[in-house]
């Protein structure tokens, strides 16, 4: 046992954090299946809280889908207006967001009249999911998709956890049999996939949550790889300049790019994609 304490120390957190990520990679592989050419040719609607989650969770399969001429269409659940509040005015931050998002659907090949803006209030999906239900709803209706991607159920912020509500709603108000697809986004955000942040307590939260995401991210069978996908990926996260670029030179202006010093971003450049996977029950 002193052996093993004196191994571990010896190590390090790094280590240990490097490591731990072997293993569960390793425990993912031995899971997960990948997406038959059958599947990825089906016709897909991913729903997205904000712009950049599309490219972040599901760029490589959205490009990979477009390669096969799959049918494939994106929908903004909220104009993305509160990104960075002190630093520029709202009705600024919205426009450049759709604008940033219609670029980065262009390089993924998603046709102009396949991006649909929802246009709810950032960060107060929440507060309307009825309505959001209701135009979910429409969307569904209007591209009656055989696969809907939304975000990890336990992916963490409230808008991410709305949009996902308000579509599996949707769909079951609709009786559309579509296989859903959950993608992860901040999911990444926990040890071992980023190193444990700073003070002593949040370390403690951070590992408590990570044992609970990580069982998740086990459920997350479903894969796609990317591979070949990864510089067109990498183009269409580099159109959401607002959220990878320093637009004003203030340190406040937070980019992805920093977020864990890169550790968080790196998670979504992985040779694969995942999802959870589960068909809804009409
Ligand atoms: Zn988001």
């Amino acid at each position: 046992m002193r052996q093993v304490l004196r191994r571990v120390r010896k190590v390090g957190a790094a280590g240990v954090q490097a490591l731990s990520r072997r293993i569960l990679r390793a425990m993912l592989a031995l899971r997960r299946q990948d997406m038959s050419e059958e599947e990825l040719r089906r016709s897909a609607l991913v729903f997205a809280p904000h712009q950049d989650d599309e490219v972040l969770g599901c760029g490589g399969v959205i490009l990979r889908k477009r390669r096969l001429d799959a049918e494939v269409a994106v929908a903004f659940l909220t104009d993305g207006s509160g990104s960075h509040p002190d630093l520029m005015p709202a009705p600024e931050m919205r426009r450049l967001r759709q604008e940033e998002a219609r670029a980065a659907s262009d390089r993924l090949g998603v046709a102009k009249d396949r991006v649909l803006f929802l246009d709810f209030k950032d960060g107060e999906l929440e507060k309307h999911l009825d309505a959001a239900t209701v135009r979910a709803r429409e969307v569904l209706r209007t591209f009656r998709p055989e696969q809907v991607f939304v975000p990890h159920h336990q992916d963490g912020p409230p808008d991410h956890l709305a949009t996902t509500k308000a579509v599996l709603a949707a769909l079951r108000v609709e009786s559309i049999r579509a296989t859903v697809y959950e993608y992860p986004v901040w999911m990444w955000c926990h040890w071992p996939w980023i190193g444990l942040p700073g003070g002593l307590r949040e370390r403690l939260v951070n590992l408590r949550q990570s044992f609970r995401i990580n069982r998740a991210f086990l459920k997350c069978r479903c894969s796609v790889p990317i591979g070949e996908v990864l510089p067109l990926k990498r183009a269409a996260l580099h159109e959401h300049r607002s959220q990878v670029e320093r637009l004003i030179p203030d340190p406040r202006w937070s980019v992805l790019g920093e977020v864990f010093e890169g550790q968080f971003l790196a998670c979504f450049f992985q040779n694969r994609e995942i999802f959870y996977r589960h068909d809804l029950e009409a």
